[in-house]
């Protein structure tokens, strides 16, 4: 069984801070002119886009079993424009058309070419009828049934599920937190808190969440199966394997190190991962190894 993503919309994969500002009126997905398109691109968070969105679309049905959107957005034609134009960036469908109908599926969503195998949005009738529900697991395990993608209980969901928010706190990070597992990635810029709130992405600033537990994830399927990886952008797929080329690692190299990178995963997925506990190097225990390379 395969890893879960599940984005945020708003400040994490685009700034709408002054998107609505910029598309000011024009935003009905029927108008369907490139302006709109532009703009939006303008706004969109390439390096998440690149880093994250891209892989794990190359890699569904391949170690990724689920790609969602779960947004406490509540303009679905809003939400709908993203979707389509995140589709026209990459060219891949989702599920989304096949569940469309289905009881549990999308029926109140625009039907547009999309890449997310899901979209749940404020006002979905699973959710809380509130201004800002909370985002907790039961609301991926509804997208998973929707989608008829087994799981074993709730902490298996937990494990196999990456979660991108600009929000400091949803209740899936406790959720996460209680079964130990730290797949809760935040969205944020440099100094993007203000009156102690995260800002998220902000077009412009560079996106500087840590991406590290999901390149480790792609790194261990790509290892493990590297055909996966032919499409994926090759200049992800070199950075992914290597994130510090080093010259005397060779092809050799990273294969017999692979075991050890394995046991020191996050505990996720599918036999991928097995445990956090692998041996934590320590300044001394580097120096050892240095020494012992020489
Ligand atoms: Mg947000």
């Amino acid at each position: 069984m395969g890893a879960i993503f599940a984005f945020d919309l708003d400040q994490t994969i685009i700034d709408s801070t002054d998107i609505f500002t910029r598309l000011s009126g024009e935003y009905s997905r029927h108008t369907n002119n490139n302006r709109i398109f532009d703009i939006i691109g303008e706004h969109i968070n390439r390096n998440l886009l690149d880093k994250v969105i891209r892989p794990a679309v190359a890699l569904r049905g391949k170690g990724v079993d689920a790609i969602l959107l779960l947004t406490n957005n509540s303009s679905r034609e809003y939400v709908a424009l993203v979707c389509e134009y995140l589709h026209r960036e990459i060219g891949v469908m989702g599920k989304f058309p096949i569940v469309q109908d289905e009881p549990m599926g999308n029926s109140e969503f625009p039907e547009v070419d999309n890449v997310f195998d899901y979209v749940m949005v404020r006002q979905h009738k699973s959710r809380d009828q509130v201004d800002d529900p909370p985002k907790q697991l039961k609301d991926i395990k509804y997208m998973l049934d929707a989608l008829k993608i087994p799981y074993k209980d709730i902490p298996d969901i937990a494990r196999r599920t990456f979660f991108f928010d600009d929000r400091v706190q949803h209740d899936i990070r406790t959720e996460f937190n209680q079964y130990g597992i730290n797949h809760y990635i935040q969205i944020m810029g440099p100094n993007t808190y203000r009156d102690g709130v995260n800002m998220g992405f902000i077009k412009g600033l560079p996106d500087l969440s840590d991406y590290r537990p999901v390149t480790r994830f792609f790194n261990a399927i790509i290892l493990k199966n590297p055909s996966s990886s032919s499409s994926i952008p090759p200049s992800f797929t070199a950075s992914a394997i290597s994130p510090k080329p080093k010259t005397h690692r060779t092809v050799e190299n990273i294969v017999r190190t692979f075991p050890e990178k394995y046991r020191t995963m996050e505990p996720i997925t599918s036999g991928i991962f097995k445990s956090r506990g692998g041996r934590r190097r320590t300044k001394k225990s580097r120096k050892l190894r240095r020494t012992r390379r020489r």
